[in-house]
């Protein structure tokens, strides 16, 4: 038997407007005490009435068209009744039959794997967080209501993924465009991307083609609240059905499990209610909208999104897909490359014979430097130092203006991580740097013989072992000789040098 996951998503995003959904409170509740940011409407007292927050639905129609919907001409807003402790008017406000968004999709690679995928996107629409429920030490549960009534966007795809590495690579795709289009954190630790798995095993032929077209009754995993969770929970779930499937004891209900982080498997909840049971029926106080307007204005808003800015880096400044990935998962890297590289190519436009083949070439090799000391060096160094690269001292033009003299070999590898330390420190200009520390490179024949010639000189054994054939020890004189120069001297021409001495 040949079986295949058949995987849905469902994604709520928190959007980081000012205030909630329908009330006028503050939407930043981080550090804030419970219970603080909450109003008589989304406490939901009686007689109160909802307001929607227009940036609100201004994020959904720039997701719903970034993610390449449809955006509905006429949507409106429905109640979702269920009761629960954390939801106080006993009712969600959500969307029903007419979502901001429908018919979408996405395209992204997923490592691992050689084509890009593509999911199909159902739909998008808006809908207002539920309060928190906190479980206390004490045996008790409180509730805290500045979570309530926060702007959310759920995401529902069509159950296009067959593996736990598509699912979680669209998750950080998701990520990655609602940070490009700014409309939220995507923080999946601090509950502000959540996601939903449905999953369900199908028959599939050898080429894998299903042998049925309708589907399994299917697991729902609720609230997987990391990429990791996200991964091991279809992994250990995708398991754990097909068990099941080759005992011949295939799910006959739709149920909802939780991902226990601690065993790291999932559990029963509960059978799952069908949507009838939630008696949707539209809100009475807040009227219809017509958004063909605005989702006009808003396309034409639309940033470049982070599939197109992976290709571009990869055909127009060549840089290696792995690299690209890397740099654009990154937003505030992403500008800071696009910066230096414009300010290397400036460099490059003034040189006499821009066009020529020999041009092209420096750009290439220009553009390989720039990218391995952002990823190799300086990334590390931010690191190291626990800075953002937000507040990194080191402009973009400043970094170009680095790279240009490790090009030009005035800064060997060595002394350029001296001076990139400095830049960091004080946000210094590199050739000020250079001339301060006296890190420039040493090339100066000369200057060379002399400090290599007082390295000959003080150790008579390595030369002699050099002398009877260990050739290996070359490495060494020239770590002696980089010590003695501070990393400054030019290693080509100090390899040649010793070995002239050596004679
Ligand atoms: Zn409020
Ligand atoms: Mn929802």
């Amino acid at each position: 038997m040949n079986l295949q996951a058949i995987i849905g998503l469902e994604t709520h995003v928190q959007l980081k407007t000012a205030s909630k959904m329908f009330c006028g409170c503050s939407n930043h509740s981080e550090g804030v005490a419970p219970n603080v940011n909450v109003c008589p409407v989304c406490l939901g007292h009686p007689g109160v009435l909802p307001v929607p927050n227009e940036q609100a639905i201004r994020s959904a129609i720039l997701l719903g068209l970034a993610l390449d919907g449809k955006i509905a001409k006429h949507s409106k807003f429905d109640r979702k009744n269920y009761f629960y402790p954390d939801l106080p008017k006993s009712y969600q406000i959500s969307q029903f039959d007419l979502p901001i968004m429908s018919e979408g999709s996405l395209t992204f690679e997923v490592p691992g794997e050689e084509k890009t995928i593509t999911i199909g996107i159902e739909r998008l629409h808006l809908e207002e967080d539920a309060a928190k429920n906190i479980h206390g030490d004490d045996g008790k549960t409180y509730v805290d209501f500045n979570r309530g009534g926060t702007p959310l966007v759920e995401i529902v795809t069509h159950p296009h993924f067959t593996s736990a590495a598509q699912a979680k690579a669209y998750l950080q795709e998701i990520r990655l465009i609602v940070r490009t289009l700014g409309i939220s954190y995507g923080d999946m630790e601090k509950g502000q991307l959540r996601a939903d798995v449905n999953i369900s095993m199908r028959e599939v032929d050898e080429n894998g083609e299903p042998l049925s077209k309708s589907l399994n009754p299917k697991t729902e995993i609720k609230n997987v609240n990391s990429f990791k969770a996200v991964e091991r929970a279809i992994e250990y779930e995708i398991q754990r059905q097909t068990k099941l499937w080759e005992a011949d004891d295939i799910p006959r209900l739709t149920t909802t499990r939780g991902w226990s982080d601690a065993k790291q498997v999932t559990e029963l909840q509960r059978t799952k209610e069908g949507f009838a049971d939630y008696r949707y029926f539209p809100e009475p106080d807040i009227p219809p909208m017509d958004l063909a307007d605005l989702a006009d204005e808003i396309s034409h808003k639309i940033p470049e999104l982070p599939k197109a800015k992976r290709d571009r880096f990869i055909t127009e400044y060549g840089i290696k897909p792995s690299e690209a990935k890397q740099i654009i998962d990154d937003p505030a890297l992403a500008d800071f490359t696009e910066q230096a590289l414009s300010e290397l190519e400036a460099w490059l436009q003034a040189e006499p014979d821009v066009d020529s083949e020999q041009a092209t070439i420096q750009r290439q090799k220009l553009t390989k430097l720039f990218v391995s000391w952002l990823l190799n060096k300086l990334l590390g160094v931010v690191a190291e130092r626990k800075i953002g690269l937000k507040i990194m001292k080191i402009t973009p033009e400043n970094f170009a203006e680095f790279i240009k003299l490790i090009a030009e070999g005035k800064l060997t590898g060595q002394s350029g991580l001296q001076v990139l330390g400095r830049m960091l420190d004080d946000g210094s200009d590199p050739s000020d740097v250079m001339d301060e520390l006296g890190a420039s490179r040493l090339d100066d024949v000369s200057a060379l013989i002399k400090v290599i010639d007082a390295v000959i000189e003080e150790s008579s054994d390595e030369v002699a072992r050099y002398k009877a054939g260990d050739t290996k020890l070359l490495q060494w004189f020239m770590g002696q000789v980089m010590k003695e120069t501070h990393g400054k001297a030019d290693p080509d021409t100090t390899v040649r040098l010793i070995g002239e001495r050596l004679q």
